[in-house]
């Protein structure tokens, strides 16, 4: 049976770094095993979910090449898990609780100032009828609760090895509100049965949904997924990310000039064994996906990494890969400068100071005039600059420094850069003179 994963974001927020690696996760599995990657909209809070959040998310995982072979939105899927609902009520597994959320807060008080742990005590289930009507004629809806098993629900972690875990320790879970909204923990069920996922693979908030979700799986008959809970992501000194969420946005990454490549690259491996690489494509990324290779502890992400990591990828990019991103660049001077450059729009600024108008700077106006003499005669290749500093050299015996910093300073304005043998063929010879004679 072929596998089936599903990336399951909440349209309520912009992509962060955090969601990415899940992301990236299911669907480097996917692509591993020859299965299907699915991008499933959790929209059922019709309050924070909006059109204009799913649509920004499907641009960036356009834009990480994160493509998916189908989708689903829960917004549509609602007589489905109407149906699950009925099944449940049915079978007695969902159970009607008038307390208010006032009434609830107090009791949890109660039990932690007691020493116990704050866990719904199922006051609901001793409701008779009668109880139920009058408490629905003064006026009171009921939320729905999923009754657990209170026993312990055990899986095979892909990450975390083998887990038991006591629903004993859990409150039943709300699954309807009382205004009848669903919580998330229904619809992802009944999605991943109706959908045939074959594997969860999720971030490690979510073991305890998973001891619940494990029961409802098996109260709606369905088949329990594979799970990997993946630690979490902290900030470089070990600080929760999401507290710093939007500072890590996708779109703020893709806005300040990174490559995705580089967005993937690095979340693919932290919190693995393996060491952080710069790939330019995501198919070295899909053979060497291990779940054996993550660890337990927290993952740190330190955004300074990305820095590094995209120069190391705009090195190694072709001019076949920027060019529809830098009009006017030619394929020389693509290739003269991005040894140089920590973004490709930085190519740009080299356009401007090959082809001018740029203001020099002139540290030694006589030694520059002598040097504009020798310039050698047009056409120029890449032997000029050595052909031409040599006859400086002899004429002036300038040698080192001396000789080549006035020289870059006056042709580029900056102390460093690309090499000037790449860089002196493509300005024009008349620029040059003019910018030589400046002083
Ligand atoms: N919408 C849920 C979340 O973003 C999905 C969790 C899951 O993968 O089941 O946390």
């Amino acid at each position: 049976m072929s596998v089936r994963l599903r990336f399951a974001p909440s349209p309520t927020g912009h992509l962060h770094v955090g969601n990415v690696r899940t992301a990236l996760v299911n669907f480097l599995y996917a692509r591993q095993h020859g299965g299907i990657f699915m991008l499933r909209m959790d929209d059922t809070d019709t309050a924070r979910s909006t059109a204009e959040f799913a649509r920004a998310i499907e641009e960036d995982l356009h834009w990480l090449g994160l493509n998916w072979d189908t989708s689903a939105h829960q917004s549509h899927r609602r007589e489905a898990y109407d149906a699950a609902v009925a099944r449940l009520k049915q079978s007695g597994r969902l159970y009607p609780c008038y307390e208010t959320p006032q009434e609830l807060e107090l009791r949890r008080k109660v039990l932690l100032s007691r020493g116990l742990p704050p866990v719904y005590e199922r006051t609901a289930l001793d409701l008779t009828d009668a109880d139920r009507e009058r408490l629905e004629a003064e006026g009171r809806r009921p939320h729905w609760r999923f009754q657990l098993n209170q026993r312990p629900v055990t899986w095979d972690d892909g990450v975390r090895g083998p887990v038991s875990f006591d629903t004993a320790s859990l409150s039943d879970p709300v699954l309807v509100r009382e205004d009848g909204t669903l919580l998330y923990t229904l619809p992802s069920c009944v999605d991943d049965i109706d959908f045939h996922i074959t594997h969860v693979f999720r971030g490690e908030d979510h073991v305890t949904n998973t001891a619940a979700q494990i029961e409802l799986f098996e109260a709606l008959g369905g088949a329990p997924p594979a799970f990997a809970h993946f630690a979490l992501l902290t900030g470089a000194g070990g600080e929760s990310l999401s507290k710093r969420a939007g500072s890590l946005a996708i779109r703020d990454l893709r806005a300040e000039g990174l490559e995705p490549m580089v967005v993937n690259s690095l979340l693919a491996r932290i919190g693995t064994a393996d060491p952080v690489e710069p790939f330019l494509d995501l198919a070295p990324l899909v053979y060497g996906f291990d779940l054996g290779k993550f660890g337990r502890s927290a993952a740190r992400f330190d955004p300074h990494e990305l820095e590094v990591l995209n120069a190391r990828i705009v090195h190694q990019l072709h001019y076949t890969d920027v060019a529809d991103r830098l009009p006017g660049v030619s394929e020389a001077l693509w290739d003269a400068v991005r040894a140089n450059l920590t973004r490709v729009s930085e190519a740009q600024d080299w356009r401007r100071i090959v082809e001018g108008p740029m203001e020099p700077v002139i540290e030694d106006a006589p030694f520059l005039a002598q040097a504009a003499d020798l310039l050698p005669p047009a056409p120029w290749s890449g032997e000029t600059w050595a052909e031409w500093t040599a006859a400086v050299k002899q004429e002036t015996g300038r040698k080192g420094r001396a000789l080549f910093h006035p020289l870059r300073l006056a042709l580029t304005g900056r102390e460093q850069g690309p090499e000037m043998k790449a860089l002196l063929p493509l300005m024009d010879p008349k620029a040059v003179r003019a910018r030589l004679a400046r002083g």
